[in-house]
Protein backbone atom coordinates (compact mmCIF):
# COMPACT_ATOMS: atom_id res chain seq x y z
CA UNK A 1 0.00 0.00 0.00
CA UNK A 2 2.93 2.30 -0.92
CA UNK A 3 2.00 5.89 -2.03
CA UNK A 4 -1.03 7.16 -3.92
CA UNK A 5 -2.59 4.82 -6.30
CA UNK A 6 -3.96 7.19 -8.17
CA UNK A 7 -0.75 7.88 -9.90
CA UNK A 8 -0.22 3.97 -10.48
CA UNK A 9 -1.53 4.81 -13.89
CA UNK A 10 -0.02 2.16 -16.49
CA UNK A 11 -0.29 2.96 -19.82
CA UNK A 12 -2.60 0.78 -21.79
CA UNK A 13 -2.88 0.15 -25.04
CA UNK A 14 -6.15 -0.30 -26.17
CA UNK A 15 -5.69 -1.84 -29.63
CA UNK A 16 -4.72 -5.23 -28.66
CA UNK A 17 -7.59 -5.33 -26.02
CA UNK A 18 -10.09 -5.05 -28.20
CA UNK A 19 -8.44 -7.55 -31.02
CA UNK A 20 -8.36 -9.83 -27.63
CA UNK A 21 -11.90 -8.90 -27.07
CA UNK A 22 -13.44 -9.67 -30.48
CA UNK A 23 -10.95 -13.06 -30.95
CA UNK A 24 -13.54 -14.45 -28.09
CA UNK A 25 -16.58 -12.89 -29.41
CA UNK A 26 -15.45 -14.97 -32.87
CA UNK A 27 -17.53 -18.05 -32.27
CA UNK A 28 -20.46 -16.19 -31.87
CA UNK A 29 -20.51 -14.12 -34.83
CA UNK A 30 -24.16 -15.83 -36.06
CA UNK A 31 -25.37 -14.65 -32.74
CA UNK A 32 -23.40 -10.85 -33.14
CA UNK A 33 -24.73 -10.51 -36.72
CA UNK A 34 -28.65 -10.99 -35.62
CA UNK A 35 -27.79 -8.43 -33.34
CA UNK A 36 -27.27 -6.26 -35.89
CA UNK A 37 -29.67 -6.75 -37.86
CA UNK A 38 -32.30 -6.56 -34.97
CA UNK A 39 -30.60 -3.49 -34.06
CA UNK A 40 -30.64 -2.04 -38.29
CA UNK A 41 -34.85 -3.07 -38.31
CA UNK A 42 -34.50 -0.39 -34.96
CA UNK A 43 -32.43 1.97 -36.79
CA UNK A 44 -34.69 2.26 -40.04
CA UNK A 45 -38.51 2.45 -38.21
CA UNK A 46 -36.79 6.04 -36.89
CA UNK A 47 -36.62 7.73 -40.68
CA UNK A 48 -39.54 5.24 -41.39
CA UNK A 49 -41.28 7.78 -38.59
CA UNK A 50 -40.27 10.98 -40.45
CA UNK A 51 -41.48 9.56 -43.49
CA UNK A 52 -44.92 8.99 -42.16
CA UNK A 53 -44.93 12.85 -41.17
CA UNK A 54 -44.71 13.47 -44.55
CA UNK A 55 -47.69 11.61 -45.44
CA UNK A 56 -49.58 12.65 -43.02
CA UNK A 57 -49.00 16.39 -43.69
CA UNK A 58 -49.90 15.48 -47.25
CA UNK A 59 -53.23 13.85 -46.08
CA UNK A 60 -54.13 16.63 -44.07
CA UNK A 61 -53.33 19.40 -47.03
CA UNK A 62 -55.91 17.45 -48.96
CA UNK A 63 -52.87 15.86 -51.77
CA UNK A 64 -53.36 12.06 -50.62
CA UNK A 65 -57.31 11.62 -50.39
CA UNK A 66 -57.61 7.43 -51.01
CA UNK A 67 -56.42 4.70 -48.62
CA UNK A 68 -56.51 7.15 -45.82
CA UNK A 69 -56.64 4.13 -43.57
CA UNK A 70 -53.00 2.99 -44.64
CA UNK A 71 -51.49 5.91 -42.50
CA UNK A 72 -52.27 4.72 -39.18
CA UNK A 73 -51.65 1.15 -40.48
CA UNK A 74 -48.18 1.94 -41.54
CA UNK A 75 -47.39 3.46 -38.10
CA UNK A 76 -48.61 0.27 -36.29
CA UNK A 77 -46.53 -1.49 -39.05
CA UNK A 78 -43.22 0.75 -37.88
CA UNK A 79 -44.14 0.56 -34.23
CA UNK A 80 -44.02 -3.73 -34.99
CA UNK A 81 -40.63 -3.39 -36.69
CA UNK A 82 -39.03 -1.13 -33.95
CA UNK A 83 -39.99 -3.48 -30.67
CA UNK A 84 -39.19 -6.75 -32.85
CA UNK A 85 -35.81 -5.23 -34.26
CA UNK A 86 -35.33 -3.91 -30.79
CA UNK A 87 -36.13 -7.33 -29.30
CA UNK A 88 -33.78 -9.32 -31.96
CA UNK A 89 -30.92 -6.95 -31.21
CA UNK A 90 -31.04 -7.19 -27.27
CA UNK A 91 -31.83 -10.91 -26.92
CA UNK A 92 -28.60 -11.90 -29.32
CA UNK A 93 -26.67 -8.90 -27.88
CA UNK A 94 -27.01 -10.42 -24.41
CA UNK A 95 -26.35 -13.91 -25.71
CA UNK A 96 -23.07 -12.81 -27.38
CA UNK A 97 -22.17 -10.69 -24.31
CA UNK A 98 -23.01 -13.85 -21.51
CA UNK A 99 -21.17 -16.16 -23.69
CA UNK A 100 -18.25 -13.76 -23.96
CA UNK A 101 -17.78 -12.89 -20.46
CA UNK A 102 -18.05 -16.81 -19.27
CA UNK A 103 -15.49 -17.39 -21.69
CA UNK A 104 -13.16 -14.59 -20.74
CA UNK A 105 -14.07 -15.57 -16.50
CA UNK A 106 -13.15 -18.88 -16.93
CA UNK A 107 -10.01 -18.42 -18.55
CA UNK A 108 -8.80 -16.15 -16.05
CA UNK A 109 -9.96 -18.43 -13.34
CA UNK A 110 -8.14 -21.82 -14.96
CA UNK A 111 -5.01 -19.31 -15.51
CA UNK A 112 -4.89 -18.42 -12.57
CA UNK A 113 -4.98 -21.44 -10.78
CA UNK A 114 -1.90 -22.01 -13.20
CA UNK A 115 0.19 -19.76 -11.66
CA UNK A 116 3.14 -20.28 -9.55
CA UNK A 117 2.65 -20.47 -5.68
CA UNK A 118 5.46 -17.07 -5.41
CA UNK A 119 2.12 -14.95 -7.40
CA UNK A 120 -0.28 -15.57 -4.74
CA UNK A 121 2.68 -14.12 -2.00
CA UNK A 122 2.82 -11.32 -3.56
CA UNK A 123 -0.49 -10.72 -4.99
CA UNK A 124 -3.96 -9.78 -2.34
CA UNK A 125 -6.39 -12.04 -2.54
CA UNK A 126 -8.61 -9.18 -2.58
CA UNK A 127 -7.40 -7.82 -5.41
CA UNK A 128 -8.28 -11.01 -7.23
CA UNK A 129 -11.21 -11.67 -5.94
CA UNK A 130 -12.06 -7.89 -7.48
CA UNK A 131 -10.68 -9.22 -10.79
CA UNK A 132 -13.55 -11.30 -10.72
CA UNK A 133 -16.26 -9.05 -8.96
CA UNK A 134 -15.36 -4.87 -10.30
CA UNK A 135 -13.75 -5.70 -13.72
CA UNK A 136 -15.38 -9.15 -15.27
CA UNK A 137 -18.36 -6.92 -13.89
CA UNK A 138 -17.21 -4.26 -15.61
CA UNK A 139 -16.08 -5.75 -18.65
CA UNK A 140 -19.94 -7.50 -18.58
CA UNK A 141 -21.68 -4.12 -18.54
CA UNK A 142 -19.60 -2.34 -21.53
CA UNK A 143 -20.52 -5.59 -23.91
CA UNK A 144 -24.04 -5.89 -23.15
CA UNK A 145 -24.67 -1.83 -22.75
CA UNK A 146 -22.25 -0.04 -24.23
CA UNK A 147 -21.81 -2.10 -27.34
CA UNK A 148 -25.31 -2.29 -27.49
CA UNK A 149 -25.54 1.72 -27.70
CA UNK A 150 -22.82 2.36 -30.06
CA UNK A 151 -24.58 -0.17 -32.49
CA UNK A 152 -28.05 0.31 -31.75
CA UNK A 153 -27.74 4.40 -31.84
CA UNK A 154 -24.95 4.26 -34.33
CA UNK A 155 -27.13 2.74 -37.14
CA UNK A 156 -30.21 4.79 -35.99
CA UNK A 157 -27.64 8.22 -36.12
CA UNK A 158 -26.62 6.85 -39.69
CA UNK A 159 -30.33 6.06 -40.68
CA UNK A 160 -31.32 9.35 -40.12
CA UNK A 161 -28.27 11.28 -41.26
CA UNK A 162 -29.47 9.44 -44.29
CA UNK A 163 -32.53 10.72 -44.48
CA UNK A 164 -31.85 13.83 -43.62
CA UNK A 165 -29.30 14.36 -46.90
CA UNK A 166 -31.58 12.85 -49.12
CA UNK A 167 -34.21 15.42 -48.06
CA UNK A 168 -31.81 18.45 -48.10
CA UNK A 169 -28.32 18.22 -48.95
CA UNK A 170 -27.35 22.05 -47.63
CA UNK A 171 -29.16 21.85 -44.57
CA UNK A 172 -27.94 18.57 -43.16
CA UNK A 173 -24.12 20.05 -43.84
CA UNK A 174 -24.69 22.21 -40.94
CA UNK A 175 -25.01 19.81 -39.06
CA UNK A 176 -21.76 18.23 -40.02
CA UNK A 177 -20.52 21.57 -38.34
CA UNK A 178 -20.88 20.00 -35.49
CA UNK A 179 -18.56 16.56 -35.36
CA UNK A 180 -15.42 18.86 -35.01
CA UNK A 181 -16.59 20.66 -31.20
CA UNK A 182 -18.02 17.10 -30.64
CA UNK A 183 -14.78 14.77 -31.58
CA UNK A 184 -13.27 17.44 -28.78
CA UNK A 185 -15.32 17.36 -25.76
CA UNK A 186 -14.93 13.80 -26.23
CA UNK A 187 -11.65 13.04 -26.54
CA UNK A 188 -11.21 15.12 -23.40
CA UNK A 189 -13.75 13.30 -21.34
CA UNK A 190 -12.09 9.87 -22.33
CA UNK A 191 -8.66 11.07 -21.39
CA UNK A 192 -9.98 12.19 -17.73
CA UNK A 193 -11.75 8.67 -17.69
CA UNK A 194 -8.89 6.67 -18.99
CA UNK A 195 -6.92 7.93 -16.05
CA UNK A 196 -9.26 7.42 -13.28
CA UNK A 197 -10.36 3.94 -13.95
CA UNK A 198 -7.22 2.41 -13.00
CA UNK A 199 -7.35 4.33 -9.70
CA UNK A 200 -11.07 3.35 -8.89
CA UNK A 201 -9.90 -0.54 -9.54
CA UNK A 202 -7.10 -0.74 -7.62
CA UNK A 203 -9.09 0.87 -4.05
CA UNK A 204 -12.02 -1.38 -4.73
CA UNK A 205 -9.06 -4.00 -4.90
CA UNK A 206 -7.64 -2.57 -1.73
CA UNK A 207 -11.56 -2.46 -0.12
CA UNK A 208 -12.11 -6.01 -0.56
CA UNK A 209 -8.39 -7.04 1.16
CA UNK A 210 -8.92 -5.01 4.06
CA UNK A 211 -12.69 -6.30 4.34
CA UNK A 212 -11.32 -9.43 4.21
CA UNK A 213 -8.14 -9.48 5.96
CA UNK A 214 -10.54 -7.79 9.13
CA UNK A 215 -13.38 -10.71 8.59
CA UNK A 216 -10.86 -13.41 8.49
CA UNK A 217 -9.23 -12.32 11.52
CA UNK A 218 -12.24 -11.35 13.55
CA UNK A 219 -11.35 -13.19 16.44
CA UNK A 220 -7.64 -11.15 17.07
CA UNK A 221 -9.73 -8.02 15.88
CA UNK A 222 -11.96 -8.65 18.72
CA UNK A 223 -9.44 -10.23 21.45
CA UNK A 224 -7.25 -7.14 21.02
CA UNK A 225 -10.47 -4.64 20.47
CA UNK A 226 -9.21 -3.75 17.09
CA UNK A 227 -12.39 -2.71 15.71
CA UNK A 228 -12.09 0.72 15.81
CA UNK A 229 -8.37 0.62 13.92
CA UNK A 230 -9.85 -1.64 11.50
CA UNK A 231 -13.04 0.86 11.34
CA UNK A 232 -10.52 3.64 10.55
CA UNK A 233 -8.48 1.83 7.97
CA UNK A 234 -12.01 0.92 5.88
CA UNK A 235 -13.26 4.38 6.28
CA UNK A 236 -9.83 5.47 4.98
CA UNK A 237 -9.88 3.19 1.77
CA UNK A 238 -13.60 3.45 1.18
CA UNK A 239 -13.25 7.28 1.53
CA UNK A 240 -10.60 7.14 -1.04
CA UNK A 241 -12.93 5.39 -3.53
CA UNK A 242 -15.58 7.66 -2.91
CA UNK A 243 -13.32 10.64 -3.89
CA UNK A 244 -12.70 8.90 -7.06
CA UNK A 245 -16.17 8.06 -7.74
CA UNK A 246 -17.22 11.61 -7.21
CA UNK A 247 -14.02 12.42 -9.48
CA UNK A 248 -15.55 10.08 -12.13
CA UNK A 249 -19.09 11.17 -11.53
CA UNK A 250 -18.14 14.68 -11.87
CA UNK A 251 -16.17 14.07 -15.28
CA UNK A 252 -19.45 12.38 -16.20
CA UNK A 253 -22.56 14.86 -15.25
CA UNK A 254 -20.28 17.70 -17.20
CA UNK A 255 -20.53 15.42 -20.06
CA UNK A 256 -23.98 14.62 -21.01
CA UNK A 257 -25.42 18.58 -20.10
CA UNK A 258 -22.64 19.75 -22.47
CA UNK A 259 -23.37 17.89 -25.12
CA UNK A 260 -26.88 18.57 -25.02
CA UNK A 261 -26.82 21.97 -25.06
CA UNK A 262 -24.04 21.51 -27.79
CA UNK A 263 -26.74 19.36 -29.75
CA UNK A 264 -29.74 21.98 -28.78
CA UNK A 265 -27.74 24.66 -30.31
CA UNK A 266 -27.61 22.92 -33.46
CA UNK A 267 -30.98 22.10 -33.46
CA UNK A 268 -31.94 25.86 -33.25
CA UNK A 269 -29.53 26.73 -36.12
CA UNK A 270 -31.38 24.37 -38.35
CA UNK A 271 -35.17 25.58 -37.15
CA UNK A 272 -33.52 29.22 -38.23
CA UNK A 273 -32.33 27.74 -41.22
CA UNK A 274 -35.51 25.99 -41.78
CA UNK A 275 -37.80 28.98 -41.38
CA UNK A 276 -35.24 31.02 -43.72
CA UNK A 277 -35.97 28.42 -46.56
CA UNK A 278 -39.28 27.79 -45.96
CA UNK A 279 -40.45 28.85 -49.71
CA UNK A 280 -38.22 26.34 -51.08
CA UNK A 281 -39.70 23.58 -49.81
CA UNK A 282 -43.19 22.41 -49.17
CA UNK A 283 -44.12 22.62 -45.21
CA UNK A 284 -44.88 18.25 -45.28
CA UNK A 285 -40.89 17.87 -46.88
CA UNK A 286 -40.28 20.52 -44.08
CA UNK A 287 -42.06 18.85 -40.94
CA UNK A 288 -40.78 15.79 -41.98
CA UNK A 289 -37.16 16.89 -42.61
CA UNK A 290 -37.59 18.75 -38.63
CA UNK A 291 -39.25 15.56 -37.21
CA UNK A 292 -36.47 13.92 -38.71
CA UNK A 293 -33.88 16.02 -37.25
CA UNK A 294 -35.51 16.16 -33.46
CA UNK A 295 -34.99 12.55 -33.36
CA UNK A 296 -31.29 12.73 -33.79
CA UNK A 297 -30.28 14.65 -30.55
CA UNK A 298 -31.13 11.10 -28.49
CA UNK A 299 -29.15 8.40 -30.14
CA UNK A 300 -26.45 11.23 -30.61
CA UNK A 301 -26.61 11.78 -26.52
CA UNK A 302 -26.24 8.21 -26.43
CA UNK A 303 -23.44 7.86 -28.50
CA UNK A 304 -20.82 10.42 -26.81
CA UNK A 305 -21.84 9.18 -23.05
CA UNK A 306 -21.25 5.53 -23.98
CA UNK A 307 -17.21 6.43 -24.54
CA UNK A 308 -16.08 6.67 -21.19
CA UNK A 309 -17.63 3.82 -20.25
CA UNK A 310 -16.14 1.95 -23.38
CA UNK A 311 -13.01 3.15 -22.05
CA UNK A 312 -13.57 1.63 -18.14
CA UNK A 313 -14.29 -1.39 -19.72
CA UNK A 314 -11.48 -1.67 -21.82
CA UNK A 315 -9.31 -0.67 -18.69
CA UNK A 316 -10.61 -3.33 -16.78
CA UNK A 317 -10.24 -5.95 -19.57
CA UNK A 318 -6.99 -5.12 -19.96
CA UNK A 319 -6.34 -5.73 -16.35
CA UNK A 320 -7.97 -9.10 -16.81
CA UNK A 321 -5.98 -9.96 -19.97
CA UNK A 322 -2.89 -9.35 -18.14
CA UNK A 323 -3.50 -11.94 -15.39
CA UNK A 324 -4.53 -14.14 -18.20
CA UNK A 325 -1.06 -13.50 -19.63
CA UNK A 326 1.08 -13.73 -16.20
CA UNK A 327 3.91 -16.95 -17.14
CA UNK A 328 2.59 -20.08 -15.80
CA UNK A 329 4.30 -22.65 -13.70
CA UNK A 330 7.21 -24.39 -15.89
CA UNK A 331 6.57 -27.41 -16.38
CA UNK A 332 9.18 -28.57 -18.88
CA UNK A 333 9.31 -32.15 -16.86
CA UNK A 334 8.40 -35.30 -19.18
CA UNK A 335 9.65 -38.08 -16.46
CA UNK A 336 6.68 -40.54 -14.67
CA UNK A 337 8.53 -43.42 -13.76
CA UNK A 338 5.88 -46.59 -12.67
CA UNK A 339 6.72 -45.78 -8.69
CA UNK A 340 9.18 -43.57 -6.47
CA UNK A 341 10.69 -45.33 -4.33
CA UNK A 342 11.10 -41.77 -2.45
CA UNK A 343 14.84 -41.17 -2.30
CA UNK A 344 15.86 -37.29 -1.89
CA UNK A 345 18.65 -35.66 -2.26
CA UNK A 346 19.78 -31.92 -1.76
CA UNK A 347 22.91 -30.70 -3.23
CA UNK A 348 24.07 -27.06 -2.96
CA UNK A 349 20.87 -25.69 -2.51
CA UNK A 350 20.60 -22.63 -2.34
CA UNK A 351 17.18 -20.10 -2.24
CA UNK A 352 15.98 -16.56 -2.14
CA UNK A 353 12.49 -15.23 -2.34
CA UNK A 354 12.07 -13.48 -6.11
CA UNK A 355 11.73 -9.92 -4.23
CA UNK A 356 14.61 -9.71 -1.85
CA UNK A 357 17.78 -11.00 -2.27
CA UNK A 358 18.90 -12.34 1.11
CA UNK A 359 19.44 -15.96 1.09
CA UNK A 360 17.17 -17.88 2.73
CA UNK A 361 18.89 -21.35 2.28
CA UNK A 362 22.42 -21.70 2.18
CA UNK A 363 24.04 -24.53 0.17
CA UNK A 364 22.30 -26.99 1.45
CA UNK A 365 23.74 -30.46 1.28
CA UNK A 366 21.78 -33.79 2.71
CA UNK A 367 20.05 -37.04 1.18
CA UNK A 368 17.27 -39.12 2.78
CA UNK A 369 17.13 -42.96 1.88
CA UNK A 370 14.13 -44.13 0.79
CA UNK A 371 11.78 -44.96 4.04
CA UNK A 372 13.68 -42.78 6.20
CA UNK A 373 12.47 -39.64 8.54
CA UNK A 374 14.41 -36.51 8.40
CA UNK A 375 13.39 -34.26 11.43
CA UNK A 376 13.91 -30.34 10.49
CA UNK A 377 14.36 -28.31 13.74
CA UNK A 378 15.91 -24.91 14.28
CA UNK A 379 14.24 -21.43 15.62
CA UNK A 380 11.22 -19.90 13.34
CA UNK A 381 12.45 -17.90 10.15
CA UNK A 382 15.04 -20.33 9.92
CA UNK A 383 13.75 -21.71 6.06
CA UNK A 384 12.31 -25.03 7.25
CA UNK A 385 8.69 -24.42 5.26
CA UNK A 386 10.85 -22.74 2.54
CA UNK A 387 12.98 -25.81 2.62
CA UNK A 388 10.21 -28.31 2.35
CA UNK A 389 8.37 -26.16 -0.43
CA UNK A 390 11.29 -26.73 -2.77
CA UNK A 391 10.70 -30.26 -3.12
CA UNK A 392 7.14 -30.12 -4.47
CA UNK A 393 8.35 -27.16 -7.11
CA UNK A 394 6.02 -24.22 -5.15
CA UNK A 395 9.22 -22.40 -5.66
CA UNK A 396 12.49 -22.82 -8.09
CA UNK A 397 15.66 -23.25 -6.21
CA UNK A 398 18.32 -20.27 -7.08
CA UNK A 399 21.58 -22.30 -7.66
CA UNK A 400 21.82 -26.51 -6.89
CA UNK A 401 20.02 -29.44 -7.49
CA UNK A 402 17.34 -31.79 -5.25
CA UNK A 403 16.79 -35.14 -6.84
CA UNK A 404 14.44 -37.72 -6.22
CA UNK A 405 15.43 -41.44 -6.67
CA UNK A 406 18.27 -39.89 -8.66
CA UNK A 407 16.27 -37.79 -11.27
CA UNK A 408 16.64 -34.09 -10.88
CA UNK A 409 12.93 -32.40 -9.71
CA UNK A 410 12.89 -30.51 -13.22
CA UNK A 411 12.52 -33.87 -15.34
CA UNK A 412 9.41 -35.10 -13.65
CA UNK A 413 6.14 -34.04 -14.87
CA UNK A 414 4.94 -31.12 -12.24
CA UNK A 415 1.63 -33.24 -11.40
CA UNK A 416 3.37 -36.41 -11.53
CA UNK A 417 5.58 -35.36 -9.12
CA UNK A 418 3.24 -33.59 -6.36
CA UNK A 419 1.08 -36.16 -6.77
CA UNK A 420 3.89 -38.77 -5.07
CA UNK A 421 4.04 -35.88 -2.10
CA UNK A 422 1.79 -35.41 0.83
CA UNK A 423 2.06 -32.79 3.37
CA UNK A 424 0.30 -31.68 6.19
CA UNK A 425 0.93 -28.82 7.29
CA UNK A 426 -0.43 -27.14 10.62
CA UNK A 427 -2.89 -25.16 8.54
CA UNK A 428 -5.47 -27.57 7.35
CA UNK A 429 -7.48 -25.91 4.70
CA UNK A 430 -10.77 -27.95 4.61
CA UNK A 431 -13.66 -27.22 1.90
CA UNK A 432 -17.51 -26.30 2.63
CA UNK A 433 -18.24 -29.79 1.76
CA UNK A 434 -19.10 -33.27 3.11
CA UNK A 435 -16.12 -34.83 5.35
CA UNK A 436 -15.72 -37.51 3.06
CA UNK A 437 -15.04 -34.74 0.21
CA UNK A 438 -13.12 -33.27 1.93
CA UNK A 439 -10.32 -36.82 2.85
CA UNK A 440 -10.58 -37.12 -1.18
CA UNK A 441 -10.03 -33.82 -2.36
CA UNK A 442 -8.25 -33.76 -5.80
CA UNK A 443 -8.64 -37.73 -5.74
CA UNK A 444 -11.34 -39.13 -8.26
CA UNK A 445 -13.34 -43.14 -7.79
CA UNK A 446 -12.49 -43.31 -4.02
CA UNK A 447 -14.01 -46.08 -2.41
CA UNK A 448 -15.97 -46.19 1.31
CA UNK A 449 -13.41 -48.69 2.01
CA UNK A 450 -10.71 -47.23 0.50
CA UNK A 451 -12.30 -44.07 2.51
CA UNK A 452 -12.69 -45.70 6.09
CA UNK A 453 -9.10 -47.54 6.03
CA UNK A 454 -7.51 -44.55 5.18
CA UNK A 455 -9.88 -42.68 8.23
CA UNK A 456 -9.01 -45.10 11.03
CA UNK A 457 -5.21 -44.94 10.02
CA UNK A 458 -5.63 -41.23 10.94
CA UNK A 459 -7.37 -41.98 13.88
CA UNK A 460 -10.13 -40.08 12.77
CA UNK A 461 -12.97 -43.18 11.65
CA UNK A 462 -14.16 -43.07 15.25
CA UNK A 463 -14.54 -38.95 15.34
CA UNK A 464 -15.63 -38.90 12.27
CA UNK A 465 -19.06 -41.67 12.76
CA UNK A 466 -19.98 -40.03 16.06
CA UNK A 467 -20.93 -37.20 13.94
CA UNK A 468 -24.59 -36.43 12.74
CA UNK A 469 -24.17 -37.77 9.59
CA UNK A 470 -20.93 -40.00 9.23
CA UNK A 471 -19.09 -39.42 6.66
CA UNK A 472 -21.65 -37.29 4.95
CA UNK A 473 -21.64 -34.53 7.47
CA UNK A 474 -21.08 -30.90 6.44
CA UNK A 475 -17.97 -29.68 8.32
CA UNK A 476 -18.60 -25.85 7.62
CA UNK A 477 -17.32 -23.22 6.12
CA UNK A 478 -13.57 -23.69 6.49
CA UNK A 479 -13.61 -26.87 8.82
CA UNK A 480 -15.13 -24.38 11.29
CA UNK A 481 -17.52 -27.33 13.22
CA UNK A 482 -14.26 -29.40 13.66
CA UNK A 483 -11.76 -28.99 17.06
CA UNK A 484 -8.01 -28.43 15.89
CA UNK A 485 -7.46 -32.01 16.53
CA UNK A 486 -9.94 -33.34 14.14
CA UNK A 487 -8.94 -30.88 11.41
CA UNK A 488 -5.41 -32.09 11.36
CA UNK A 489 -6.59 -35.79 11.42
CA UNK A 490 -9.06 -35.43 8.28
CA UNK A 491 -5.65 -33.83 7.03
CA UNK A 492 -3.45 -37.08 7.93
CA UNK A 493 -6.47 -38.96 6.32
CA UNK A 494 -6.18 -36.97 3.04
CA UNK A 495 -2.51 -37.46 3.08
CA UNK A 496 -2.98 -41.28 3.86
CA UNK A 497 -5.54 -41.77 0.96
CA UNK A 498 -3.18 -40.28 -1.48
CA UNK A 499 -0.58 -43.19 -0.65
CA UNK A 500 2.21 -40.89 -1.16
CA UNK A 501 6.06 -42.41 -1.02
CA UNK A 502 7.21 -39.20 0.52
CA UNK A 503 5.04 -37.00 3.05
CA UNK A 504 5.97 -33.76 4.36
CA UNK A 505 4.76 -32.71 7.85
CA UNK A 506 5.04 -28.98 8.45
CA UNK A 507 4.63 -28.49 12.30
CA UNK A 508 1.01 -30.65 11.82
CA UNK A 509 1.02 -31.07 15.25
CA UNK A 510 2.21 -28.08 17.37
CA UNK A 511 -1.21 -26.51 17.21
CA UNK A 512 -2.83 -29.18 19.24
CA UNK A 513 -3.37 -29.61 23.13
CA UNK A 514 -1.97 -32.73 24.40
CA UNK A 515 -4.54 -34.94 24.31
CA UNK A 516 -5.11 -34.43 20.46
CA UNK A 517 -1.25 -34.41 19.98
CA UNK A 518 -1.10 -38.27 21.34
CA UNK A 519 -4.04 -39.06 18.78
CA UNK A 520 -2.30 -37.34 15.71
CA UNK A 521 0.90 -38.44 16.52
CA UNK A 522 0.44 -42.06 16.94
CA UNK A 523 -1.68 -41.68 13.43
CA UNK A 524 1.52 -39.95 12.37
CA UNK A 525 3.94 -42.94 13.75
CA UNK A 526 1.79 -45.27 11.61
CA UNK A 527 1.54 -43.24 8.21
CA UNK A 528 5.34 -42.15 8.31
CA UNK A 529 6.23 -46.26 8.28
CA UNK A 530 7.22 -47.33 4.86
CA UNK A 531 7.67 -43.59 3.73
CA UNK A 532 10.39 -40.83 3.23
CA UNK A 533 9.27 -38.26 5.77
CA UNK A 534 10.39 -35.05 6.05
CA UNK A 535 9.19 -33.43 9.04
CA UNK A 536 9.38 -30.21 11.01
CA UNK A 537 8.39 -30.48 14.49
CA UNK A 538 8.71 -28.44 17.97
CA UNK A 539 7.84 -31.93 19.76
CA UNK A 540 10.72 -34.49 20.79
CA UNK A 541 8.44 -37.19 20.36
CA UNK A 542 8.68 -36.61 16.68
CA UNK A 543 11.96 -35.93 16.81
CA UNK A 544 14.35 -38.51 18.54
CA UNK A 545 12.99 -41.38 16.55
CA UNK A 546 14.09 -39.85 13.39
CA UNK A 547 16.67 -41.65 11.55
CA UNK A 548 18.57 -37.93 10.90
CA UNK A 549 18.30 -34.57 12.36
CA UNK A 550 19.02 -31.13 10.92
CA UNK A 551 19.47 -28.08 12.83
CA UNK A 552 18.75 -25.61 10.24
CA UNK A 553 20.02 -22.11 11.83
CA UNK A 554 19.25 -18.73 9.45
CA UNK A 555 19.59 -21.21 6.25
CA UNK A 556 22.75 -22.87 7.08
CA UNK A 557 22.48 -26.73 8.22
CA UNK A 558 24.56 -26.09 11.96
CA UNK A 559 24.45 -29.74 13.01
CA UNK A 560 23.35 -33.26 12.12
CA UNK A 561 23.13 -36.49 13.25
CA UNK A 562 20.35 -38.63 15.36
CA UNK A 563 19.11 -37.75 18.62
CA UNK A 564 21.71 -39.20 20.77
CA UNK A 565 24.62 -38.20 18.53
CA UNK A 566 23.33 -35.02 18.86
CA UNK A 567 22.56 -34.92 22.35
CA UNK A 568 26.32 -36.34 23.00
CA UNK A 569 27.74 -33.92 21.03
CA UNK A 570 26.30 -31.43 23.28
CA UNK A 571 25.70 -28.65 20.99
CA UNK A 572 22.56 -26.13 19.90
CA UNK A 573 20.34 -29.45 19.08
CA UNK A 574 21.53 -30.60 22.78
CA UNK A 575 20.68 -27.07 24.44
CA UNK A 576 17.57 -26.71 22.45
CA UNK A 577 16.15 -29.94 24.06
CA UNK A 578 17.06 -28.43 27.46
CA UNK A 579 15.31 -25.59 26.64
CA UNK A 580 12.60 -26.19 25.09
CA UNK A 581 11.23 -29.87 26.24
CA UNK A 582 12.86 -30.10 29.47
CA UNK A 583 9.04 -31.39 30.37
P1 LIG B 1 10.50 -21.51 9.26
O1 LIG B 1 9.54 -22.45 8.60
O2 LIG B 1 11.77 -22.16 9.65
O3 LIG B 1 9.88 -20.81 10.40
P2 LIG B 1 10.31 -20.03 6.81
O4 LIG B 1 10.84 -20.94 5.78
O5 LIG B 1 8.84 -19.92 6.93
O6 LIG B 1 10.95 -20.41 8.21
O7 LIG B 1 10.89 -18.58 6.59
C1 LIG B 1 12.26 -18.34 6.35
C2 LIG B 1 12.46 -16.90 5.96
O8 LIG B 1 11.86 -16.65 4.70
C3 LIG B 1 11.84 -15.91 6.92
O9 LIG B 1 12.76 -14.86 7.08
C4 LIG B 1 10.60 -15.43 6.23
O10 LIG B 1 10.38 -14.10 6.55
C5 LIG B 1 10.97 -15.58 4.77
N1 LIG B 1 9.77 -15.92 3.96
C6 LIG B 1 8.94 -16.95 4.17
N2 LIG B 1 7.99 -17.02 3.21
C7 LIG B 1 8.22 -16.00 2.37
C8 LIG B 1 7.60 -15.52 1.17
N3 LIG B 1 6.53 -16.12 0.65
N4 LIG B 1 8.11 -14.42 0.57
C9 LIG B 1 9.19 -13.81 1.09
N5 LIG B 1 9.83 -14.20 2.20
C10 LIG B 1 9.37 -15.29 2.85
MG1 LIG C 1 7.51 -22.80 9.04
Amino acid sequence: MKGNITEVTPPVDFGPTYRRVLRYLFPFVRFFSFAVLGFLLFALSQPAFAVLMEAFVNALDGKIVDGLYLIPAACIAIAFMRGLGSYLGSYYMAKVSENVIHAIRCDLFKNILALPIAYFDASKSGRLISLFTYNIGLMAATTSKAVTTIIREGLTVIALFAYLLYQNFQLTLIFLLLGPPLALVISWVGKKVKRLGHGIQATVGELNHVAAEVFSGIRLVKSVVAEDDSSQRFFDVSEKTKKLGLKMAKVNSIYTPLMQVLVIVGMALVMYIVLLSRDSMDSAALIAYVTAAALLPKPIRSLSGVHPQLLQGVVAASEVFKHIDYEKEIDKGSYVPDSVSGAIDFSDVSFSYAECEELILKDLNFSVAPGQTVALVGRSGGGKSTLVNLIPRFYAMSSGTIKIDGHLLEEYKLDFLRKNIAIVSQNVNLFNSSVADNIAFGLKDISMHEMKAAAKAANAHEFIEAMPEGYNTLVGENGVLLSGGQRQRLAIARAVLRNSPILILDEATSALDNESEVKVQAALDRVMKNRTTIVIAHRLSTIEHADNILVLEEGEIVERGDHAQLLQANGRYAKMIQRNFSE
